[in-house]
C-alpha cells in the first residue's frame, strides 16, 4: 500500500494536529488542529512535505498512489460541502495554497476559485442570487491562474501587469472607481479579453479541465518552493531546502458574494507594539488577496463589530481560545460568507522585535507562559530594534515647521530612517553597492516578493498603497526595517524616476533624501537627524530616566531573565573608556578584547607612533616608545577605571606596521617633514615593510619577537595604570595581557618572558605588586592543534575567529566578499563564515583548542573575540563548547545575553554531569567543569 501522502481536515474526519507541522507544513498542520477545536474550518485536505521533496528530486514526477489519495480527498470535500468538484450546476471550487514548515509569506505560490471553466461558471451563475459574482470569481480565478501556474505575468519590472492593464482599460471606459463598480456583463467582457490576451502573447489556451487545472495549481505550488525569492527568503531566514511545502487543497468560501460577505486578517495582538489589543483589517465583498496585496486599502477591525456584530463577537471568542490554545500571539485569515465566519488559517504571527520583548513580558505577567518560554522566544537579533534610532526631537520639528512634512502613510515597522530614495530593488541595490556608507529608503507603490533584496539593502521602505498586513509591512517587520505603507499622497513614475506628492509642486526624483518615521507614518523630503534609542537614552547617553521610560522598562526585564538564566558570560571589544563605560551600560562584564592599535589613531598620537616604526636602531625606537608610554598607560588607567574591577584583556600590538605609514606621496611628505627626515627616507621605509600577504605577514607576536621593545612599552604601560588604578580607586584589578597570533609555544614562551621581565622591573620601581596574568590568542590551526603545549604558558585563551576563520578556510578576511556572495547566492556555504563560527571546520578547531588547553590547566579560561561573539548561533555554540565568556562590540551586548541565556535553557534538559576533578579532568566536554568556573571567576 502507498505511504499516507494526503491528510484530511475538516467536520467528517481530521487526521492531522498541530504536532505535525514537519509534514503538513504549519498551515496544514494547524488547520487541522483548528477543525480538531471545533472551529469553523472550510473542509480540506493535504499534501505533505514529503511529495514535495519527492517532486523536486524527481524533475516534477509525483510518487505513486498520490492521485487516488487526491480522489479519495476530495470525495470526502464533497460530501462535506454538498457540491461536486466540475459540477455543471452546483460546482465545488477550491483553493491551492502552500504551506511549509516555517512560514514563508507570499514567497510561494496560491491559487484561489479553481474549478471553473465556460460551464461551471454558468451553472454558479445560475445558482447565485447574483450572477456578478461567479463572474467576478472566474475573472480572478483566470488572472490568479495565468500569472502563477502559466507564466502570464510582465515582461519587465516596469512593465504592467497584462491583466491589469485590461482590467484598468474596461474600468475606464466604464467609468468605474472600483472592480465592485462592474457588472456582470463587464466581468464576461473582461474573462473573454483575458482569454483573447492570453492566446494571442503569451500563445496559451486557458485550461477548461477541472482536474488538469487542480493538478497544474499543484505542481505550481510545488514548484514554488524552488523559486528564486522562496530561495533568498530561505537564506535569509536559515531555512533548509530539504525541509519541502505542503499544498493545502481546500473548499472556497466566498467573502466576495456581496455586503453580508468580506474577508480578513487580523493578529491576536499588535504585531508592531506588542499591545495586547484585537489589531486587524477587514475588506467587505473581496477575496483575501484583495487584503493581503494591499491593491485596497482596508478598514481596521473594530469596525466589524458594527458592520458585521455576530462574526465579529465570534471572532473576538477564537482569539482568546486561540491564544489560550497556542500560548502565542496569532495571525490569523477569515472569511465571512453571507454572515457566517469561516477560520481559513491560524500561525504564530510575525512581530516586530518591540512587539517580541513585549509580548513575552505581558504574556508572563498573564501567566501564559513562563519565563523559559519568554526568553526562548525572542530572536535575539530583535533586540537590534531596541538599540535602534529614533529622530531628532528638534529636527523633526523643524522640518514639519517647514512644511517638509509631505505625507503621512501607515506606521508598519518602528524606527527612524532617513536616506536616498530609490524606486526599485535593483537600482537600490546598485547603489548601495556604489556606496555602502549611504543609507537608503525604497519606495514602491506596492512591494513584491521580488523587492525582498532591496528590502535588506534599505534602511526603509516606504509605499503608496497597502494595509499593515500588505506584504511590504509584513517582510519589513520581520526584517527590523523602518516601514511605512499606503501612503496614499504618493504618486510613483517609475519610468521617469521621480514621485509626486499631492498637493506639492515639486517632483522628488531618484536620489533625492526623505526621512520615514515608521512610529508615526510620517514622510518627510529632508534627511532628518537620528538619535539612539530609548534604550540607549536611558543606559548610554543618560538623557532619560528610567522610570520615564516604557520601552526600557520591558527590555530590562527581558535582560534580567536572561542574565539569571545564562551560565556564560558576556565580555566586550571595547579601546576606548567611553565605549567600554556604554559597554557596562549595556550589560558587559569585562573586556575581552583591547585592540592596542586602536589607540594609536587618535589625535597626536599617530605621529609618534610612525616616529617609532620610522626608527632604524633599538635606542631610536626606545626613544619613540617612551614618548607612547604615558600616553598608553594613561588610556589604560581610563579604561580600568570605567570597567572598575571587571576583567579587562589587552591584546599587544597585532597589525603589520606598514598600515600605520602614509600611502599617498602628499601624506609621506607631511610625515617627513614633521620627522625632519628626507621624503626618499619616508618611501623607502615604507617600501621596506610593504608586504603582499600582510594578514599572514609580520604582524602579531612576530612583531613583539622583532622589537621587543614594543611589548616591553606595552606592559610598562598595562601593569603601571593597573597599580594606579588600584591604588586610586580601590580596586583589585588583574589585568589580562594577551600576544595575539600565536603559532609555536616557543614564540609565546618568549612573549610571556618579556612581559613577565617587565612587571617584574614595575614591581621593583613601584615597591608594590599586582596580580596579572598571560594569555594568548588561539587564531591559527597550529595553535589550536597545539594547544595543550600552549596551555603551559598560557593562562587564559582567546579565540580570535576573524583569523581562525581566515587561516582555516585559507581566505583573506579582507577581499574574500566578493565571491564569498557567490558562494552564498549558490548554496555552497550555508553562512557567512566571519558572521557565524563554521561549525565544521573552525569549531572544530575550537573544540581540538578547548580539550587540548584543559587538558594541561584545567581551570584555562578560555573565551572568544572574533566577531561571531556577538552572533546568536556562534554564542549557542560557545556555550556548548564551555567557553567562560563571549566577547562582542559593545551594541551587540544584550544580544550575547540574551543568546547566551537561550543556549543555557536549551541545555538545562541534558543530565547534569559531575564536576571533573582537578587536573587531567577535562578529557570530554569540559562544560560543567567550566559553568562552575564561570560563576567563581569570570
Ligand atoms: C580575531 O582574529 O578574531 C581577532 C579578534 O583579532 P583581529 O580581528 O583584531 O585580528
Ligand atoms: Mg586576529
Amino acid at each position: 500500500m502507498a505511504k499516507k501522502m494526503v491528510y484530511s481536515f475538516g467536520s467528517i474526519k481530521t487526521d492531522g494536529t498541530a504536532e505535525m507541522k514537519e509534514l503538513l507544513g504549519g498551515k496544514g498542520a494547524n488547520l487541522a488542529e483548528m477543525a480538531n477545536l471545533g472551529m469553523p474550518v472550510p473542509p480540506g485536505f493535504t499534501i505533505t512535505t514529503e511529495v514535495c521533496t519527492h517532486f523536486s528530486a524527481n524533475e516534477g514526477a509525483y510518487p505513486k498512489g498520490i492521485q487516488q489519495q487526491v480522489e479519495k480527498g476530495l470525495v470526502l470535500l464533497e460530501k462535506e460541502m454538498g457540491k461536486k468538484f466540475g459540477d455543471q450546476e452546483n460546482p465545488l471550487l477550491l483553493s491551492v495554497r502552500s504551506g511549509a514548515r516555517a512560514s514563508m509569506p507570499g514567497m510561494m505560490d496560491t491559487i484561489l476559485n479553481l474549478g471553473l471553466n465556460d460551464t461551471t461558471v454558468a451553472g454558479m451563475a445560475a445558482k447565485a442570487e447574483n450572477p456578478r459574482f461567479a463572474w467576478d470569481c472566474y475573472r480572478r480565478f483566470i488572472q490568479m491562474y495565468g500569472d502563477v501556474v502559466l507564466g502570464v505575468r510582465p515582461k519587465t519590472e516596469s512593465d504592467r501587469d497584462p491583466f491589469e492593464v485590461i482590467l484598468t482599460a474596461l474600468k475606464k471606459k466604464r467609468k468605474a472607481n472600483l472592480d465592485v463598480d462592474l457588472t456582470a456583463e463587464d466581468l464576461m467582457e473582461l474573462v473573454a479579453k483575458y482569454k483573447a490576451m492570453m492566446k494571442k502573447d503569451f500563445k496559451i489556451a486557458f485550461p477548461e479541465d477541472p482536474w488538469e487545472q487542480l493538478w497544474g495549481a499543484i505542481s505550481a505550488v510545488f514548484q514554488s518552493w524552488n523559486n528564486e525569492r522562496a530561495f533568498i527568503y530561505r537564506r535569509l531566514n536559515d531555512i533548509p531546502d530539504e525541509w519541502g511545502t505542503a499544498v493545502n487543497i481546500q473548499s472556497m468560501v466566498f467573502g466576495n458574494m456581496g455586503e453580508t460577505s468580506g474577508t480578513g486578517v487580523a493578529f491576536t495582538r499588535d504585531p508592531a507594539s506588542g499591545e495586547n489589543v484585537f489589531y486587524g483589517e477587514f475588506l467587505m465583498n473581496a477575496q483575501g488577496e484583495d487584503v493581503v496585496a494591499g491593491i485596497r486599502t482596508p478598514q481596521p477591525i473594530s469596525e466589524l463589530e458594527k458592520v458585521m456584530p455576530k462574526p465579529y463577537k465570534q471572532l473576538l471568542a477564537i482569539r482568546k481560545k486561540l491564544e489560550k490554545h497556542y500560548h502565542d500571539m496569532q495571525d490569523v485569515e477569515f472569511t465571512i460568507e453571507d454572515g457566517k465566519l469561516f477560520m481559513l488559517q491560524t500561525r504564530a504571527g510575525k512581530r516586530t522585535g518591540f512587539a517580541a520583548v513585549r509580548m513575552a513580558v505581558d504574556m508572563v505577567e498573564e501567566r501564559l507562559i513562563k519565563k523559559e518560554e519568554a526568553l526562548l522566544r525572542i530572536d535575539p537579533n530583535a533586540l537590534n530594534q531596541f538599540l535602534q534610532p529614533v529622530f531628532d526631537f528638534a529636527d523633526k520639528k523643524k522640518a514639519a515647521g517647514s512644511n517638509l512634512r509631505i505625507a503621512k502613510g501607515l506606521a508598519a515597522g518602528p524606527g527612524a530612517a532617513a536616506g536616498k530614495i530609490f524606486f526599485t530593488s535593483e537600482a537600490l541595490e546598485a547603489a548601495k553597492h556604489a556606496n555602502p556608507k549611504e543609507s537608503y529608503i525604497l519606495v514602491r507603490e506596492e512591494t513584491s516578493p521580488e523587492d525582498i533584496k532591496g528590502m535588506e539593502a534599505a534602511v526603509g521602505i516606504l509605499t503608496a498603497r497597502g494595509g499593515m498586513t500588505s506584504h511590504a509591512a509584513l517582510v519589513a517587520r520581520q526584517m527590523g526595517k523602518v516601514c511605512v505603507v499606503g501612503c496614499a499622497e504618493l504618486e510613483i513614475d517609475y519610468k521617469k524616476k521621480i514621485m509626486t506628492v499631492e498637493g506639492r509642486k515639486e517632483n522628488l526624483k531618484e536620489g533625492d533624501s526623505i526621512s520615514v518615521d515608521g512610529f508615526t507614518g510620517e514622510v518627510f523630503a529632508s534627511a532628518i537627524k537620528t538619535n539612539p534609542s530609548e534604550v540607549i537614552q536611558v543606559l548610554v547617553n543618560k538623557k532619560k530616566k528610567a522610570d520615564k521610560a516604557p520601552v526600557y522598562q520591558t527590555f530590562a526585564k527581558v535582560m534580567g531573565w536572561a542574565d539569571a538564566a545564562r551560565t556564560l558570560n558576556v565580555r566586550t571589544n571595547a579601546d576606548q573608556p567611553d565605549q567600554s563605560a556604554n559597554a557596562v551600560a549595556l550589560g558587559a562584564e569585562g573586556i575581552g578584547l583591547c585592540r592596542t592599535e586602536h589607540m594609536f589613531f587618535g589625535e597626536g598620537r599617530i605621529l609618534k607612533f610612525r616616529a617609532m616604526i620610522m626608527a632604524e636602531n633599538e635606542k631610536d625606537r626606545r626613544d619613540a616608545l617612551k614618548k607612547l608610554l604615558p600616553m598608553q598607560r594613561r588610556d589604560f588607567e581610563g579604561i580600568f577605571k570605567a570597567m572598575a574591577g571587571r576583567p579587562v584583556t589587552i591584546r599587544t600590538l597585532d597589525p603589520p606596521l606598514h598600515e600605520f605609514l602614509p600611502h599617498t606621496k602628499d601624506e609621506m611628505k607631511e610625515l617627513a617633514a614633521e620627522l625632519g627626515v628626507s621624503l626618499k627616507k619616508v618611501q623607502q621605509r615604507a617600501d621596506d615593510l610593504k608586504e603582499s600577504n600582510p594578514m599572514l605577514g609580520h604582524r602579531g607576536c612576530r612583531l613583539g619577537m622583532t622589537y621587543p621593545e614594543i611589548v616591553e612599552m606595552q606592559a610598562q604601560a598595562i601593569i603601571e595604570a593597573a597599580i594606579n588604578v588600584n591604588k586610586k580607586f580601590k580596586l583589585n584589578i588583574v589585568p589580562e595581557i594577551m600576544i595575539p597570533l600565536v603559532s609555536h609555544i616557543n614564540e609565546l614562551k618568549r612573549q610571556a618572558a618579556i612581559v613577565r621581565e617587565t612587571a617584574e622591573k614595575v614591581f621593583k620601581a613601584k615597591k608594590t605588586t599586582v596580580e596579572y596574568m598571560v594569555g594568548t590568542m588561539i587564531e591559527l590551526p597550529r595553535a589550536a592543534l597545539t594547544a595543550d603545549e600552549i596551555a603551559q604558558e598560557a593562562e587564559f585563551f582567546s579565540f580570535g575567529t576573524n583569523d581562525l576563520t581566515q587561516t582555516t578556510f585559507g581566505l583573506s578576511r579582507d577581499d574574500a566578499g566578493t565571491f564569498l556572495r557567490e558562494y552564498l547566492a549558490d548554496g555552497i556555504l550555508d553562512s557567512e563564515p566571519f558572521a557565524s563560527v563554521d561549525v565544521n571546520g573552525v569549531g572544530q578547531l575550537m573544540k581540538i583548542g578547548v580539550e587540548k588547553g584543559r587538558s594541561t590547566r584545567d581551570d584555562l579560561k578560555v573565551g572568544i573575540c572574533g566577531e561571531h561573539g556577538g552572533d546568536p548561533k556562534s554564542v549557542e555554540f560557545c556555550h556548548n563548547l564551555g567557553l567562560n565568556y563571549v566577547s562582542c562590540s559593545p551594541f551587540r551586548v544584550p544580544i550575547a545575553r540574551l543568546a547566551a541565556a537561550q543556549a543555557a535553557l536549551k541545555d538545562m534538559p541534558a543530565p547534569k554531569k559531575k564536576a571533573p576533578a582537578k587536573k587531567k579532568a577535562v578529557k570530554k566536554p569540559a562544560k560543567k567543569a567550566v559553568k562552575k568556573t564561570t560563576k567563581t571567576k569570570k
